[in-house]
């Protein structure tokens, strides 16, 4: 498939459609799950995606689903909590995939445990991955974005946020990524930049197999259970949160900022 070099408008699908504009997109934690699914997904719509993991290696998996449907992809090794790596990161793909406007925040971890057991090392590390790394991307993009004048900013929050057992740590960071995204949508609003939050539920990655793991449930199991208490009786899939947040970070999704979007199979509040 051929690509226009990047900024450079894709031909018209639909006589009268405006043609879609291709732009550079940075996921962080693409190699797997949500954000590997996000990654597809905003290739699939015609952007060049940074695949961002701890380790180049870790996104290889990701960027050649990608190139293999015909899109543009690279993987990049960076750890979303250490400012040297996050700089250099996005450096690396404003030289080689063009400056970056669209930027998702979905790299985490979990480290769960109720309250008296809980280390402050899992503590701060929870809160470091989610909030500092969402802090330190946001900041390094927000200059490509704002010299661009449009941008899209797509946060990973969490049901979570709304207190869950076990996951002090956890429910403070998801909460926490709100409260950033409301007030990245007022600073950043009059830059064309829209900043949104997408909250999951229980969604089927290796995040959830391993929660399963550490109760001792079979991961079937745990997802039936689960599956009983959502109102569509299923459990999410990756692709379920990754074509919401294409839609976030599309043109048409502009007048739409500073939102808390629950991806759960029915309400929450
Ligand atoms: P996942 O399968 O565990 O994938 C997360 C990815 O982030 C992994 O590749 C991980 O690398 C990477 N990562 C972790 N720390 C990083 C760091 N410091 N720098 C760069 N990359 C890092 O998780 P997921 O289930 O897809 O979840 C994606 C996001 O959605 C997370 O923010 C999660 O909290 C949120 N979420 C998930 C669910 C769910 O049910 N799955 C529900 C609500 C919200 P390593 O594997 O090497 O650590």
């Amino acid at each position: 498939m051929s690509r226009p070099t990047p900024g450079e408008a894709e031909a018209p699908g639909t006589p009268g459609t405006p043609a879609p504009t291709r732009r550079t997109a940075v996921v962080t934690g693409a190699a797997r799950g949500i954000g590997a699914a996000t990654a597809v997904r905003l290739a699939a719509d015609g952007h060049a995606v940074a695949v961002l993991d701890l380790t180049e290696e870790a996104g290889a998996a990701t960027v050649a689903r990608i190139r293999d449907a015909g899109g543009t992809a690279l993987a990049v090794g960076a750890d979303v909590r250490d400012a040297a790596q996050v700089e250099a990161a996005v450096g690396r793909v404003a030289e080689e995939l063009g400056a970056p406007t669209i930027l998702v925040n979905n790299a985490g971890v979990v480290r769960d445990n109720l309250l008296f057991k809980l280390s402050e090392d899992d503590w701060d590390t929870v809160i470091a991955t989610h909030l500092r790394g969402a802090y330190l991307m946001s900041k390094a993009v927000q200059a490509h974005q704002t010299a661009a004048g449009w941008g899209r900013i797509v946060n990973l929050s969490s049901s979570s946020a709304l207190g869950n057992r076990g996951q002090a740590n956890y429910a403070a960071a998801k909460a926490g990524m709100q409260g950033f995204t409301k007030t990245l949508a007022i600073e950043l609003g009059k830059f064309g930049v829209t900043v949104n939050a997408v909250a999951p539920g229980f969604i089927a990655t290796d995040m959830t197999a391993a929660t399963a793991a550490r109760l001792g449930m079979d991961f079937e199991d745990f997802q039936k259970a689960a599956a009983e208490t959502i109102p569509v009786r299923r459990v999410g899939r990756p692709e379920d949160v990754a074509d919401l947040i294409g839609y976030l970070c599309d043109d048409r999704a502009g007048f739409v900022s500073g939102q808390v979007i629950y991806v759960a199979g029915g309400p929450l509040d």
